[in-house]
């Protein structure tokens, strides 16, 4: 391999003067990294879906876009779950499409030129614009609210800022997506509380 076709690696936040994380850091292959859908401003690991050793079979339930990652189950977790809750055979369970998935990370909000992600997965808004379409405009018809002058797109807020996140952050007060955000309200109130530490 040539050195033009190594993917390039961006600037790393490291600890100041770590040399042994620098000494680990310079020793990664790019190619590998990127092969993992490593991403350096998330650190979160995407696995590719096809792959002879680490790619991971979908789930065959319709509609579940999720992938199967305990190699022995026939499904994804989330619908293995499910299926426990049910009474169902599994043959039976897993031809029932799934409503909605909870499980993908972020939908975008559906307002053109959003860039904030949805308020829930089957809300189809950001909080800003669901707030917006229930309250300010005396809660119209989804197709009413997507097509009236005052739905504009907004701006995003970024990442979340936690260490391994791959969500986007919710609102300006806090920079976290929104389980983080929850997840904050609670920890906090613990003795001697360190939110830099936390993130
Ligand atoms: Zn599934
Ligand atoms: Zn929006
Ligand atoms: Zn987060």
């Amino acid at each position: 391999m040539t050195a033009e076709t190594v993917p390039m690696r961006p600037a790393v936040e490291a600890p100041a003067a770590d040399a042994r994380f620098e000494e680990i850091v310079e020793v990664l292959d790019p190619t590998f990294l990127e092969m993992l859908g490593w991403c350096w401003q998330r650190r979160v690991i995407t696995f590719p879906r096809v792959h002879p050793v680490i790619g991971l079979p979908d789930c065959p339930v319709p509609n579940c876009p999720l992938a199967i990652t305990v190699f022995t189950h026939p499904m994804c977790r989330g619908c293995m779950e499910r299926w426990s809750k049910t009474d169902l055979p599994l043959e039976e369970f897993r031809i029932i499409p799934k409503a909605f998935s909870t499980g993908v990370g972020q939908l975008p909000c559906t307002v053109a030129q959003c860039e904030r992600p949805r308020d829930t997965p089957a809300a189809m808004l950001c909080a800003t614009h669901r707030l917006q379409r229930t309250q300010m405009l005396g809660g119209i018809g989804l197709e009413e609210f997507l097509a009236h002058p005052k739905a504009v797109g907004l701006a995003g807020f970024g990442p979340c800022r936690i260490a391994a996140c791959y969500l986007d952050r919710v609102g300006s007060k806090y920079p976290y997506c929104k389980t983080h955000t929850q997840r904050l309200r609670v920890v906090r109130e613990e003795a001697g509380f360190d939110e830099a530490r936390w993130r």
